[in-house]
């Protein structure tokens, strides 16, 4: 038996599909002049929503001045590591760290200094990590890496890796030497026991001892999950 499904059936449909499934209308634009040229409107117009909302997305989870997934990004992406962290017994060491006297770089050399600073930190950080450990600029000066492994040292070795590199960066604002160094926090969170929240509140912890022992320093939350 024969049916004909008239364009503008077929157009409905995909529209449903579009509103109840999220799948994207595709439809060969057949028919009268008139349905042909209402099917391209509506289906341009998806077209145009469809990339507003990726843009939004994207705007709403990244940092535009470093590149860094935002706060936002990090609390949807680790929740997937500490998931898979949790099925393979592994550790989510969790590492926050704080630029140390920031204020002053921008008072010294202004603010378009302070954020290619912020840009630098950035890349030396990336520089430091695996490709999927995640790193993002969760507030002004501060940033914070996730990073899932087996070894108990890993994460303090990681950022006593990325507080050497900051150290070490041969850095000049307006021709002057500068030197940069962070203060980091460090936990060693356990995935079936702990929500990210309060491995994050722990390594701040950390981060807020090594401020007040002097700053460029890791210190390690000693506040265990169990
Ligand atoms: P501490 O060692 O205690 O962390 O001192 P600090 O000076 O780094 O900390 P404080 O919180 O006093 O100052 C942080 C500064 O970071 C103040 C603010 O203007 C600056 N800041 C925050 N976000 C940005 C930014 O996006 N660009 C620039 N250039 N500066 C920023
Ligand atoms: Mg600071
Ligand atoms: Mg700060």
């Amino acid at each position: 038996m024969y049916y004909f499904v008239s364009p503008i059936d077929r157009l409905v449909k995909a529209m449903d599909r579009y509103q109840d499934e999220g799948v994207e209308p595709f439809v060969e634009v057949k028919g009268s002049d008139a349905v042909r040229r209402l099917s391209e409107k509506v289906l341009a117009l998806v077209r145009a929503q469809e990339l507003t909302l990726k843009t939004l997305k994207r705007q709403a989870n990244s940092d535009p001045l470093t590149g860094l997934g935002n706060r936002r990004w990090l609390q949807n992406a680790v929740s997937v590591e500490i998931n898979r962290a949790a099925r393979r017994g592994q550790w989510v060491w969790v590492i926050a760290f704080d630029l140390d006297h920031f204020k002053l770089i921008n008072d010294k050399h202004g603010h378009a200094a302070g954020d290619e600073v912020l840009m630098i930190v950035a890349e030396a950080t990336q520089r430091q990590l695996r490709p999927y450990d995640l790193i993002a600029r969760i507030g002004g000066e501060e940033f914070c890496v996730v990073t899932v492994d087996s070894s108990p040292t890993f994460g303090f070795t990681a950022a006593e890796r990325i507080r050497v590199a900051l150290e070490a960066w041969n850095l000049r604002l307006q021709g002057t030497p500068t030197q940069i160094t962070a203060s980091f926090g460090v936990h060693k969170g356990d995935p079936s026991v702990e929500s990210f929240a309060d491995m994050l509140r722990k390594a701040d912890n950390g981060l807020y001892d090594a401020k007040a022992k002097g700053r460029n320093l890791v210190v390690e939350s000693n506040q265990t999950s169990k």
